[in-house]
């Protein structure tokens, strides 16, 4: 009898372990403070951890209708209104998912053919080109360039042709902290008027933005609108990464056409989660008072490292911090965090994990979602290299 197993051909044979599971494994082993993976190191709030028991006690244990629990879909659909003026009927137009990772797989799964084109911007966050892969699709790269990561709208143009089927945006950004403009969302709208293009708008860090800046959600745009799919997460607003409950918002036939994949990934998502988040977004629907606690930590990050070997990159959003090591050493990013990890006790993620045809630069990033005892630990750290 044979004990070799079966023979097979891995639909993703380049694709290894995600920099965010080895990151964080190698910080445990090496005793590094982790800054690495995007998730906060302290309490997501006990009323929303009684919310969700309750929940529970109440009944909630069951699967929820496939599009998720009606007083979500209500509660994301009257938040959408009151940031961004969209207007979302909740029957037929929000998606409930398994995180935002749920609902760009099966986004992308239900759009994406053999043959097909996405443009996306690299660097970009890890999911989107594996779930392009899976359905026969070629990712094409628009690089966001060091140091600044704006988006060059000549280059969007050249990437697009007959077989582009989706462009996706992530703002604000993962893992460079940059934030679409107005301006941008203009570009967007000429470059795709007149075509069939879908939009795929990863906005899950739509809530953490900076200095008085305006999320540019495609949900504000009716031109955009009309050609979206806009994916949000809770994990990021509530602190509670770990729970995997987002949605996709979409207009009722590209939703239609999401759900036909959705119901045959996972059908639902956690039901008590959703319970409890359907209160907590009609109490707080614009997640008051987040952006705010996310700039605190970022400035006392920067302040921590002022006159430290690192130089701050702009950061207008997301709870990512990106620091240029150029001044200390010509390393390569991935040489440079194995060294950070190993010599110093503290775990970050190269940029170029990020990237796969750019090089990211001399930039590694760090995750200020940390109690500020933990940023001040890390600082010290840091300071002494
Ligand atoms: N997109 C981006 C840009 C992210 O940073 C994350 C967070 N890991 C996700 C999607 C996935 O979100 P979720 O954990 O809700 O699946
Ligand atoms: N979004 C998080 C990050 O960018 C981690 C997600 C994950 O671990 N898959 O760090």
């Amino acid at each position: 009898m044979s004990t070799t197993g079966p023979v097979f051909d891995s639909k993703l044979p380049a694709v290894g372990v995600s920099i965010f599971s080895v990151m964080t494994r190698m910080a445990n082993e090496y005793g590094a403070i982790n800054l690495s993976q995007g998730f906060p190191d302290f309490a997501c709030d006990p009323e929303l951890v009684e919310a969700v028991a309750r929940a529970m006690r109440d009944g909630h244990n069951q699967y929820t209708p496939m599009p998720g629990v009606h007083a979500l879909r209500d509660a994301i659909a009257a938040k959408v209104r009151h940031c961004y003026g969209a207007s979302v009927d909740p029957a037929t137009e929000v998606q409930v998912t398994c995180g935002a990772t749920g609902a760009l797989y099966s986004t992308l799964t239900a759009f994406v053919k053999s043959g097909d084109e996405v443009v996306l911007f690299e660097p970009c966050y890890d999911s989107y080109v594996p779930a392009i892969r899976l359905s026969g699709g070629t990712p094409v790269f628009v690089a966001l360039r060091y140091p600044d990561y704006r988006v060059d709208w000549d280059e969007v143009a050249r990437a697009i042709t007959p077989r582009t089927r989706a462009i996706l945006v992530n703002t604000p950004h993962n893992p460079t902290g940059m934030t679409w403009t107005p301006e941008d969302m203009r570009q967007l709208a000429t470059l795709v008027d007149g075509t069939d293009i879908l939009l795929i708008g990863d906005e899950v860090y739509e809530h953490i933005i900076f200095d008085g800046r305006r999320h540019e959600s495609l949900l504000r745009y009716p031109e955009l609108r009309s050609r979206a799919v806009v994916i949000s997460s809770f994990g990021k607003t509530f602190h509670a990464t770990g729970w995997k409950v987002g949605y996709a918002i979409a207009p009722a036939a590209l939703l239609a056409e999401i759900q036909r994949v959705h119901q045959f990934v996972t059908f639902t998502a956690h039901s008590a989660s959703q319970v409890a988040f359907a209160e907590f977004v009609t109490r707080d629907p614009g997640a008051a008072g987040l952006a705010d606690f996310y700039q605190a930590k970022r400035d006392l990050f920067l302040q921590l490292l002022d006159g430290s070997g690192f130089t701050p990159l702009g950061c207008s959003g997301t709870y990512f911090q990106l620091m240029d090591y150029s001044a200390m050493t010509s390393d390569r990013d991935t040489d440079m965090a194995m060294r950070l990890i190993k010599d110093h006790g503290v775990a970050a993620i190269p940029c170029s994990a990020f990237n796969y045809q750019d090089t990211g630069g001399p930039v590694l990033r760090f995750c200020f979602a940390k109690k500020d005892e933990t940023l001040r630990a890390a600082a010290e750290r840091l300071r002494d290299i």
